[in-house]
This record gives structure tokens, C-alpha cells and sequence, in this order.
């Protein structure tokens, strides 16, 4: 069953790995954002709801924050479910053949938005592509003014009650991303869809503004080793659910 957070943007309630979400983009068509590891019948069903309730003709895009294999493990097979969706994703996590064709996890891109901090692609009406590289280099956030919703991949991860930032050592470059975060809070939106966590439902402009402010802290040894042995847990875990 899918979640609407907004006026024409749903949380896909199947999705495995990550937080993916539908939006319509325009000319009758929908977007969905990010695959997670691996797509499912029930997450299809879920689409194929969406587009029944609203009257949707297709499943336009499929716009990809950035290539992690937890939002992009299922993109091959998204694909083959909706030919016709133009792949969107960021110069910087393209991979380009001989051709100068653009390849992203052995799928090919139709619209590459381009890496340089501060612009902004618009990519249909009522979607903008904008570049945040750091986390990966071609790190994307997808904002839909007219529902009031910025899709950010894992520029913040949303807990409970905190917004955070991922790990200094989990990120390609953690200065460009620092300085992207400070780009994303001029021009988020109120309501934020991360990749992982909560929705962040008001005031996500002003709470982003707030933790690009905060100086990185110091990590020390103990907190370190508290970190990675989570991490280790949460993936063995993931593997033992095969989730
Ligand atoms: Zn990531």
C-alpha cells in the first residue's frame, strides 16, 4: 500500500533498501525516484495503483539520486518493467563507453544532469535536477516545487527526531558535499523525502540550513568503533532477512 506524503508524490511501501517514491512529473507522465536493492511484484502492483488512481498514462522517468547499489541494485529490472522511462542521473555517476553514450549500473541514461554546483536542470515541468556532488561525485536532489517536496538521496539521513549527515568516511569527497548541503538548504524545499528514514514533513529548508551550520565533530576512537560495529550488525542482518 503506498503512503501519499503530498499532493502527487507517494512512498513506495514495498521498496527494499532505500526510500523510493513516485511523483508526477508531467505531461500525464510519473517519476519514480531511486529502484532500492531489488524491485518487487508488490512495489510494480504499487506503481501500476498510482497510475490507475491518478489517470497517469506511463511511468516517465526514473530519476536516480546517485548510484549506491541500495537505491540502484533494482534499476536493470525497473526497466524491463517500464521501457519507456528515461533514466535520469548525474554526470558524475555515469559511466561514458567509447560513444560518449552514458551508462549507469549497465543501464543506459537518457537525461544526464550536469555536475557543476549551483545550477538546476529542469527536467520536466514540474521537476528540477540539482546537483550536490560529494556524497557521490554525481550526487543528485530532485525538487518538485509545485507539491512542495525535495527527494535528497543520502545528502541528510532523517532519524526520529535529527536530521544527520552520512559519515565523513562514507562520502567520495566530505568537503564538496559539506558545501552542497549548503547549497540544498537555499533551495529545498518545506517538506524533505530522504533516501533512508522519516519524511521530514515542515520546515525541511530551515532544519537542512540548521545542519549545514554545524561544524563536523572530531569522532574519537570509541564512538568510531561503536559506528562500524552498527554497521556491520545492520548488514549482516540485511543479509540474514535477504533484504
Ligand atoms: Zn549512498
Amino acid at each position: 500500500m503506498t503512503k501519499r506524503i503530498a499532493s502527487n508524490v507517494w512512498q513506495l511501501h514495498a521498496a527494499r533498501g532505500c526510500n523510493v517514491y513516485a511523483v508526477e512529473a508531467d505531461d500525464r507522465k510519473l517519476a519514480v525516484v531511486d529502484c532500492g536493492l531489488r524491485i518487487s511484484e508488490i512495489m510494480i502492483r504499487e506503481i501500476n495503483e498510482i497510475l490507475i488512481e491518478t489517470d497517469l498514462r506511463e511511468v516517465g522517468y526514473v530519476l536516480v539520486t546517485h548510484k549506491h547499489r541500495d537505491h540502484t541494485g533494482g534499476l536493470s529490472s525497473l526497466h524491463k518493467y517500464f521501457p519507456d522511462a528515461k533514466i535520469v542521473a548525474g554526470e558524475g555517476d555515469c559511466f561514458f563507453d567509447t560513444d560518449n553514450q552514458p551508462w549507469i549500473d549497465a543501464n543506459p541514461v537518457s537525461i544526464v544532469v550536469s555536475g557543476e554546483m549551483g545550477s538546476i536542470t529542469e527536467l520536466t515541468t514540474n521537476i528540477k535536477g540539482l546537483p550536490l556532488p560529494g556524497h557521490t561525485i554525481g550526487s543528485l536532489a530532485f525538487i518538485c516545487e509545485k507539491s512542495g517536496v525535495t527527494f535528497t538521496g543520502d545528502a541528510v539521513i532523517s532519524h526520529v527526531n535529527t536530521l544527520a549527515r552520512p559519515l565523513k568516511f562514507l562520502n567520495a569527497d566530505d568537503t564538496l558535499y559539506l558545501e552542497s548541503l549548503k547549497t540544498l538548504a537555499s533551495l529545498a524545499t518545506d517538506i524533505g523525502a530522504p533516501g533512508h528514514g522519516l519524511i521530514i514533513e515542515h520546515s525541511f529548508a530551515e532544519r537542512i540550513s540548521d545542519l549545514a551550520e554545524q561544524p563536523r565533530q572530531k569522532m574519537n576512537p570509541s564512538e568510531a568503533y561503536r559506528i562500524i560495529k552498527g554497521l556491520i550488525a545492520f548488514i549482516r542482518l540485511r543479509r540474514r532477512k535477504n533484504v
